[in-house]
Parts: C-alpha cells; structure tokens; sequence
C-alpha cells in the first residue's frame, strides 16, 4: 500500500521527540532512519500474502469489478493505517487489484489526516500533483493555495472559495477516479472538488461501508459521489481486511470520539463512539491467531472508553484480559487510551497477564491544570499523576509514554515549565511533542493570546531536549538486562536485525541466525541511545510464520 513516507518521516523526527519505534498516535511505524527495515520489505511482504491467502479464505465477497486497479495512499494515525488496509480488503474482495503508484491505477484514493494543518497541506499538495492537464488554467492549485485557506482558518475567518465554476470537470483526467477519504474529506467536504475539480469522490470515516457503491455509481457516469454522513451507530467491520504487517494485526474496536478537547478535529471529523461487539472482536482475534499473527493491537482514539454494545457487556480490562488468552497470541497491544477512563483495572490486566504488553500511551497534552482546564481534558495536573501512580505502584515495570501540546493559546512561561517539571517527574520512555496548530471548528480556534511560531518552536526543542536526556538516562539503565524481542526487521549489514520489546522500545540487534523475521528471540542490551537499544541475541524463544 503506498504509504506518505514525508510524513512518516516528519513524524520522526520533524515534529517531537521521536517516541519508541511509534507513531504519534500510538502505534508502531516501521522505524524509517532504520535502512534495515526497508529491506526486510520483501520478506515482510510474501509473508504477509500468505496470510492475507488465508484470512481471505474466511469468505469474502463478490468479484464485481474484476480487471479494475486500485492505488491507495495513507496520512496520519494507525487508525488511518487500519482504516486502509480494511478500504484496501473491501476494494480487494470486489475483484479489484491494488497497485503500487497512481499512475497505473484507474481508482486513485488518498486516506487523509487532518489533525495538524501540515498534515491537510500535504494532501492537498498530493491532489495539485494529479491535475489533469486541461485544468492547468492559470488559476494556481498549489501548497501556497493551501497556506492561504489556513491562514483564513486560523484567523476565523470564512474561507475564501477557489473560483470553482470557472472550472471544467473532467472527472479526473484520463477516466481516473480520484477520491479523499477520511479525516479531510469529513471536514472540507465538497468543499473539495471546488478546490480539486478532478477529484469525483469525497468519504469519511464513518461511510466507508459505503465506498464499493460510491465507486460503482462513479464508474456508471455519476461526476461526483459523497459519503459525509457521520451520523451513524455503524462500526467499519469488513469480511477481509488487507493487512500490512504479517506479525501485528490491528484491530479497531471503536470509532469516533465523544470527548470534545478545545484543540482537536476528530469529534468533528470520524463522529461520535461506537464500540464493536465483544465477541465479533474475539472472533477476529481468533481467526488472526490461526492465520498466524502473534501481535494485536486494539485501536480506538480513546480506546479505554470501549463500551460493549452486545447484552456481555464487557467493560475494556476485561476484554484485554480474554483478548490475552486467545491461543497462539503472544502479544496485546492498545492505544490511544484516555486518561479520564484509566483506572486500576486496566493497570491489574497488565499485571496478571504477561501477554498483555507492558506499554501504556497515555497522552496529557500539558503539565499545567489551567491549559488542561483550557484544552477541556477533564483532568488535572494531579489527577493524571494518580494514574501514573497506579501504573508505578505494581511489580511488574510499565513503560509509560505521552503526546504534548506545546504554545496552546495562552500558554505561559510558567505552564510550560509545568509541563517541563512533569516530564521529571513521570519519567516518560517516550514523548510525542507537537506545537499546537489551529484547525477549523474548534473551540481554541477563537481563544485569545495566540502564541507566536517562534515561541512555540522555542518551546518544542527545549522540550524534546529534556525529554532526550530522560530516555537516555532511562535507556542506560537497560544496558546488560536481556527482553524478549518480536523480530520485524533485517539490515542490509550482515547480522544486523531489529525489533521491538514488549515495551514497545526498539531493540537493534546482532545474530548469525539466517532467518529470524517473525520469531521471538531473546536480546542483551549492550548499549543505548535516547530512542533504541543495542544488543546481541542470547536465545531464540520460537518460531511465529
Ligand atoms: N485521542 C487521543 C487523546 O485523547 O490523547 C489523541 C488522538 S490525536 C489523533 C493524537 C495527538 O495529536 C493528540 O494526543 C495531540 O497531542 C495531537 N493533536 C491533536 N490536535 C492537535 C492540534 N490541534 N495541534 C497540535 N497537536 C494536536
Ligand atoms: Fe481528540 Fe480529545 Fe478525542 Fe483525543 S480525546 S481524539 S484529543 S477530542
């Protein structure tokens, strides 16, 4: 699946204190300064095929679109990432082919994010390169078009519109299906192909299911479909979901959001919570154990507020706990957890089961009580240390790691050495740091005492290298202990191979082993640095292909 490799590399090092093989959101990215893991590509892929072979043999649907191809590009979170390789499965179970650039594919879709205004530039940069010819008007479609609307944006103001009837629809040039998915489709909405004539489809989130026919009534002569609707009880479950990784499977297990911070475009863009039935979850679960996926990892932007809808009513500690005992899953992973619906319980599935990981992402935003109070967190200061206590005071160790906004309007000196002074204090095995970035309809947009740019960059690396210090000091004291590593990736160097621990830290490594990917192997650490270990293989634990 073509994946935005600027951004995944922004997200790595442009923006924050790169966390631990992660991404902002959460979850694990192929850590890219790693020239190991690109190689390991080929492998990664005829393992996963496998898979996907027999995930597919568990029924999927009609073959309607035979011969038609498919290029797919993702943006932003893991819920994106997920969210595609499920579009990918839906698209792929309709006979339609997945190809590897826009050029060959007669069904171009981009995935988008929305979070950070970089991340809708980005997009809209992407679109301004498939620009049919015939469009080529004078009228600039460029990133410098992008930055106009966003500073119009982040005024308040009314966006200004592109002198859309000017310009001649040719439903994307060359008989191209263009469409936006996701988080900017939901929120610029036909706004879009008014910006982007040679875009003819236009879907949230919360519409996918919808997607097959939206194709279908564009391929018979319909100029522009939507599916905008986040008014729904719907979660995106599909027959076959094209997965990425061949060891970590991601599972959604519910959607939207209902908290309303101040800054963020979410609630607005995927719609209110909806939780899927435990037991469809355990099913998957289940059928991914046999397929051979050892890895899970439970998805959701507040995944802890899971709510069961089924008559079980599971509450989320103890769905972690029977997820754990899924034969053959090694590993439970799940993220983003909110901080309001963290409690002990969660805290005592991780202690008494090894199989759930010992790594909780649980972002605080800022280390001030008046920001939080600002942002509309719904906790204080204190009251997101009692949960970090309660992750401190058990024996097994927790790796703990967060997502900071820094230069929120009306952010003072004070507040940020708040923040400064929490990162002593919790210890964070990682931090996720972003400057703060206006985005459209939120409440903050119109808050006063905007923080200039500057002082936000000002901010940011004073923070990150704070934070750099503390995970070198923390990595440090790993040195001579031995994990059990999930081996994911091969350097081109000989004996060179890579991984992540339970705790989600990245452990490069040395062995003279032929074959290692997907196995469990125990690792020493030899050495550190603020975001991976070295170390060199001492045992294998088993096989997991
Ligand atoms: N649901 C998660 C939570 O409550 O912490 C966060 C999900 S959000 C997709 C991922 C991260 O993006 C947030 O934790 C926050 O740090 C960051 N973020 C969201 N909106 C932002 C904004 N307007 N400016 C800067 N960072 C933002
Ligand atoms: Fe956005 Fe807040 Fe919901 Fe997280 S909890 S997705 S930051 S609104």
């Amino acid at each position: 699946m073509g994946k935005s490799f600027d951004i995944g590399l922004e997200r790595l090092t442009g923006t924050g204190v790169p966390r631990i093989g992660e991404t902002q959101d959460g979850g694990v990215k192929p850590p890219l300064h790693n020239a190991g893991r690109q190689e390991a590509g080929a492998t990664l892929v005829a393992s996963f095929e496998e898979k996907n072979r027999t995930l597919k043999g568990a029924g999927c649907g009609t073959h309607d679109s035979e011969g038609s191809t498919f290029y797919l590009e993702t943006f932003g979170c893991q819920m994106n990432d997920h969210d595609s390789e499920k579009v990918a499965g839906l698209l792929l179970a309709r006979g339609y082919r997945q190809v590897d650039g826009p050029e060959a594919a007669k069904v171009i879709l981009y995935n988008t994010c929305s979070i950070r205004e970089k991340a809708a530039q980005k997009v809209f940069s992407r679109l301004g390169e498939l620009r049919p010819a015939d469009e080529q008007d004078g009228k600039s479609f460029n990133t410098e078009d992008t930055e106009r609307e966003h500073r119009v944006h982040r005024d308040g103001r009314v966006l200004e519109k592109n002198h859309p009837s000017q310009r001649k629809i040719v439903n994307a040039g060359g008989g191209k299906i263009i469409g936006v998915l996701g988080c900017v489709a939901q929120q610029e909405g036909e706004g879009i192909f008014e910006r982007a004539p040679w875009v003819s489809l236009v879907c949230g989130s919360a519409s996918y299911r919808k997607l097959p026919q939206l194709i279908a009534e564009l391929e018979a002569g319909n100029r522009r479909v939507t599916g905008l609707d986040t008014d729904t009880d719907e979660t995106f479950e599909t027959e076959i979901t094209r997965r990425d990784n061949p060891w970590r499977a991601y599972l959604t297990i519910i959607e939207g959001c209902d908290k309303a911070c101040s800054y963020c475009v979410v609630p607005f863009t995927r719609g209110p919570e909806r939780s899927r039935a435990s037991a469809s979850i355990l099913e998957e679960v289940r059928r991914l154990a046999e397929a051979g996926y050892s890895e899970v990892q439970l998805l959701g932007q507040t995944v802890n507020s899971y709510a069961d809808p089924s008559a079980r009513k599971m509450r989320f500690s103890e769905l972690l706990a029977v997820v754990a005992e899924v034969r053959g899953i090694r590993r439970v992973r799940f993220t983003t957890s909110h901080p309001r619906d963290f409690g002990k319980d969660i805290v005592e599935a991780i202690e008494a089961h090894p199989t759930i990981c010992d790594h909780v992402h649980l972002p605080v935003q800022s280390g001030s009580t008046a920001v939080l109070r600002a942002m509309a967190r719904t906790y204080s200061r204190e009251e997101y240390l009692e949960k970090i206590g309660l992750m401190k005071a058990v024996r097994r160790p927790i790796s703990i790691t967060t997502d900071i906004i820094v230069g929120f309007p009306g952010e003072t000196e004070k507040d940020f050495e708040e923040t400064l002074t929490l990162l002593d204090e919790v210890q964070y095995d990682s931090v996720f740091a972003f400057k703060y970035s206006p985005r459209p309809n939120t409440p903050s947009l119109k808050m006063a005492d905007a923080i200039p740019e500057e002082e936000k960059g000002r901010r940011l690396a004073i923070l990150m290298d704070r934070q750099r210090e503390i995970q070198r000091v923390r990595n440090e004291r790993t040195v001579g202990e031995t994990f059990e590593v999930l081996v994911d990736g091969k350097s081109r160097r000989e004996n060179q191979w890579s991984g992540h621990t339970s705790s989600n830290r990245v452990l490069n490594f040395t062995s003279p082993e032929q074959e290692l990917l997907g196995d469990y192997v125990q690792v020493k650490v030899v050495s550190a640095m603020p975001n991976s270990l070295v170390g060199e293989m001492v045992g294998r634990i088993g096989v997991n292909r």
